[in-house]
């Protein structure tokens, strides 16, 4: 869940229509059109990662005259499939996977079961990778994967990035190479496995 309290705006005069500002939105909300950078009020999540790109200038972050809740209602859909889809990724439902804006795994599963189909709208819905932008992608493209779906990047974006491999993934070989150099892989993956596996707080019906 995130309250977006700010929206990019732009100075038509600064702007050189160079496209940074397109490229780096985590919910593709901004586009260029005859040569001038234009923000759709309703998609921005108020991130500001175009504001700090743009090379002139010439965006500015304004305080929104009404803020807009971004939250994706986790109980519109079977939970029994939220849940397992988000231990199918390895991931506890309730497990955070943006800090930034507080975003737990059952969120985004939430999302990708009523229909969110790439990173852009997971975050669109769920507000996930509008803050630092740094650590959730790997959850979100994990939690696409677990679902079967495999996203393709935007056009001309470099946004994000391919999936990284997880603790699970690490093979025999490096394991093995690493384990007289302080790396303890497969007690990662026990303790990582016991939080995956770990009953639910929040929920008395399941
Ligand atoms: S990054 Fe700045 S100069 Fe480039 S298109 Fe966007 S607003 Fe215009
Ligand atoms: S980069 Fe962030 S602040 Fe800029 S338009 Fe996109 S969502 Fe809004």
């Amino acid at each position: 869940m995130k309250v977006v309290n700010l929206l990019a705006t732009v100075d038509g005069e600064k702007c050189r229509g160079c496209k940074t500002c397109e490229k780096v939105c985590p919910v593709l909300a901004i586009k260029v059109e005859n040569r001038v950078a234009q923000v759709d009020v309703e998609r921005c999540r108020g991130c500001a990662n175009c504001e700090q790109r743009c090379p002139d200038y010439a965006i500015t972050m304004v305080k929104r005259e009404q803020p807009l809740l971004i939250k994706v209602d986790v109980e519109a859909v079977d939970y029994g499939q939220v849940e397992s889809l988000c231990r199918k990724a390895k991931f506890n439902p309730e497990q955070l996977v943006c800090y930034c804006t507080g975003t737990r795994a059952e969120e985004v599963a939430a999302a990708i079961l009523q229909g969110a189909r790439s990173p852009e709208e997971i975050s669109l819905l769920t507000g996930a990778r509008t803050g630092c932008k740094v650590e959730c992608i790997q959850p979100i493209l994990r939690l696409l994967e677990a679902a079967g779906i495999k996203p393709e990047p935007p056009k001309d974006g470099w946004q994000w990035y391919g999936r990284t491999i997880t603790a699970w993934e690490v093979p025999e070989g490096v394991k093995k190479k690493y384990a007289s150099r302080g790396f303890y892989f497969d007690e990662d993956i026990k303790l990582l496995d016991r939080v995956v596996a770990a009953p639910l707080q929040g929920r008395s019906d399941v």
